[in-house]
């Protein structure tokens, strides 16, 4: 008697975090539980790591595209530290922490005590030059009550952060820390999918500088770039970090130990998904899909988790789930550019004294920011060298982006010249450009969200994941992977009734 082929077969569409970290979960899981998976993984550039892209040149570790962690959201370092690459993260540069936006075309420092892009420290907020005398009693009239709102409303970010705190400290302290977030118009944004912490305050203080200054922690230690020196070990599993960390050799490594670790994973690369096709329309509980790819090959699959942007999962699902797609294209997305500058430091007179700056969007310059890369993370340059890194194009200004690389690097050169006085050449320089790259989570995303799940309960196997739905950080879209991992394998088990044979969970018998 023959029996049933029991392996599940799975496709993931995209090789970003968020489909490396799928894979890796899934054979993680199905390793420790000896389930047998086939999980293929398809990736239409060559690199896998989707808009992480580190390169290495002349003694520069130059960032593309993401260049930090936020460790307070513990998942991306935890995966790190999971792949064996504890003892190589490190923490931004504790000397150097400063961070100044630019006010009038000068840089002025961000008052210190910010918790969420918020003030919460008096003296700092008191002495800024970024803020009139009446722009701080403004931002100070946040510490009285205030009516709650609705639980259910969404408002936008810059309609919320101007009610509490007034339209100077939103302008000039909240809205470029945001930009540098989401590269996003705040009066877009949705208050509920970015930052919904802000609005759990006002419900229970009724300010956001009360709420903070109750639910304080106790003081982070601080940062150091030599974690092994704690005890951080091979793994570096007993470091806790805070702050914002990165890998030694730049997010590319994260990219590069995930593949060498997906030996149960097929890794099809340079293959463009085309689109997905259910493989028999009616009858059976779980259908089953194609992924057909741009050279032919159809992949067949029980289950297909789509890692991509929301507008190509759309492309890819238009045909089998018009609706859906509908709804997926909905998410709007933003394109960026970063053009990073390596100079010798005898060139650069100025001291670089910080993190970096942001512009705010009423300074009406082309900058949206520029990170300080070896004075934040010091290992970046090599000696006697410095590294810059600037940010090009925001919501309603990407035009900016249809420059060529030689126009681009001139209106670099000059913002660098008029704000930090930097004629010199730089003697290393990289432009990449990031077309789409930058999901907008704009007012009503939550809803969207909710119209998104409902319509995909219709097509069993089926996943979303990535960042154009609950989060854009790195560790957000770290978590969204294990999650979707966790998800398929939680109905696998319902759906088809698993049961367990000589210790090997066998779960697609009677499909
Ligand atoms: C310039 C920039 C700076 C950032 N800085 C930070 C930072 O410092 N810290 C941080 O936490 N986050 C940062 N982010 C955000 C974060 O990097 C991203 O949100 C996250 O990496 C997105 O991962 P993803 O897997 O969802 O998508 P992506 O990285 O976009 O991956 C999607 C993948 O799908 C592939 N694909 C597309 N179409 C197809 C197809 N038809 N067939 C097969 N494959 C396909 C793409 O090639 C790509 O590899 C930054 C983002 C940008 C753009």
């Amino acid at each position: 008697m023959s029996m049933p082929d029991p392996t599940c077969r799975v496709v993931i569409v995209g090789g970003g975090i968020a489909g490396l970290a799928t894979a890796y979960e899934l054979q993680e899981r199905a390793r420790a539980d000896r389930t047998p998976l086939h999980v293929s993984l398809v990736e239409a550039n060559r690199r896998p790591g989707g808009v992480i892209h580190t390169e290495r040149a002349d003694g520069f570790v130059i960032e593309g595209g993401p260049d930090s962690i936020l460790a307070q959201k513990p998942w991306a370092v935890e995966l790190c530290q999971r792949l064996g690459l504890g003892d190589q993260l490190v923490g931004t540069n504790p000397v150097q922490r400063k961070t100044y936006v630019l006010h009038r075309g000068r840089l002025c420092e961000l008052p210190e005590g910010l918790t969420l892009m918020i003030p919460t420290r008096l003296k700092p907020l008191l002495q800024t030059g970024l803020l009139s005398p009446l722009g701080k009693v403004r931002a100070g009239l946040d510490l009285l009550q205030r009516p709650r709102r609705r639980a259910c409303d969404d408002i936008s970010l810059a309609a919320f952060v101007r009610e509490h705190l007034g339209c100077e400290a939103f302008e000039r302290i909240v809205e470029p820390l945001m930009a540098g977030i989401y590269a996003g118009d705040a009066e877009q944004l949705s208050l509920k999918a970015t930052f919904p912490r802000l609005l759990e305050l006002e419900n229970q203080y009724g300010s956001l500088v009360r709420g903070l200054l109750a639910q304080r922690e106790p003081k982070p230690t601080p940062l150091t770039s030599f974690p092994d020196r704690e005890g951080g070990g091979a793994g570096g599993e007993a470091r806790r970090w805070t702050g914002f960390v990165t890998l030694r050799e730049g997010l590319g490594q994260l990219v590069e130990a995930l593949v060498a670790h997906l030996d149960q994973i097929h890794l099809y690369t340079g293959q463009r998904v085309q689109a997905i096709r259910l493989q028999t329309p009616d009858g059976r509980r779980w259908p089953g899909y194609e992924v057909c790819l741009a050279d032919g090959t159809i992949l067949p699959a029980h289950a297909v988790i789509l890692a991509t942007p929301a507008y190509v999962s759309a492309e890819l699902l238009a045909g089998l789930a018009p609706g859906l797609a509908e709804t997926l294209d909905g998410i709007s997305y933003v394109s960026t550019a970063t053009v990073s500058l390596g100079y010798r430091r005898a060139d650069v007179a100025h001291p670089l004294d910080g993190y970096g700056f942001v512009v705010p969007r009423v300074e009406n310059r082309p900058l949206l920011a520029c990170t300080w890369t070896s004075s934040k993370f010091p290992h970046r340059a090599p000696d006697n060298h410095v590294l810059l890194r600037c940010f090009l194009g925001r919501a309603g200004q990407e035009e900016i982006l249809w420059l060529d690389d030689d126009e681009l690097l001139r209106l670099v050169r000059t913002e660098l010249e008029g704000i930090l006085g930097l004629r010199a050449r730089p003697v290393l320089i990289r432009i990449f450009r990031w077309q789409r790259a930058m999901p907008q989570y704009v007012v009503g995303h939550l809803e969207r969200l909710a119209a998104i799940e409902a319509q995909l309960g219709q097509y069993p196997g089926l996943y979303l994941t990535g960042s154009a739905y609950h989060g854009v950080g790195l560790p957000d879209n770290i978590r969204a992977g294990a999650q979707t991992a966790e998800a398929l394998l939680r109905d696998l088990a319902t759906l088809s009734g698993h049961h367990t044979v000589n210790g090997v969970v066998w779960y697609l018998q009677g499909l």
